[in-house]
């Protein structure tokens, strides 16, 4: 048996931490405390390393799904048939949501370069679409 300097428990030497005074309860709560204390610090920290460390993840993210993407095909299209109308209602709404992502997206599909896409040829991309969509709707 030992006592714990933090909480003046006496308790069984397993319940304490290795060679430490502090028993594990003690341990958890000083952690806890602890990770509140510095969640600003550790969340300014991990900002700041995602900024330094943006193009390292995105150079990784694309090398992983360029090594990967038989399976991640395979993988989606596999979610796509146990979830179809899942899929399909987040494709909408992203759609919806992201109306000038999806612009861009055609505009360099077409051949544009991200410096030529202007906001005019993002309005005008939107029409287009805006169009495609009325033409597909009334020719169904
Ligand atoms: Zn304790």
């Amino acid at each position: 048996m030992k006592t714990c300097i933090k909480c003046s428990e006496i308790k069984e030497y397993y319940l304490f931490v290795k060679d430490r005074n502090t028993c594990k309860v003690c341990k958890n709560e000083y952690r806890k405390e602890h990770y509140k204390n510095n969640y600003e610090k550790l969340e300014a920290y991990r900002k700041e390393w995602d900024k330094n460390n943006s193009e390292k993840v995105n150079e990784y993210r694309k090398k992983y799904r360029k090594n990967n993407s038989e399976e991640l095909k395979a993988k989606s299209k596999e979610h796509y048939k146990n979830n179809p109308e899942k899929v399909k209602a987040r494709g909408k709404k992203y759609r919806e949501n992201n109306p000038e992502k999806i612009a861009k997206h055609y505009l360099i599909a077409k051949g544009f370069i991200k410096e030529q896409i202007t906001t005019e040829l993002i309005e005008c991309q939107l029409l287009i679409t805006k169009t495609n969509i009325l033409w597909k709707t009334s020719h169904n």
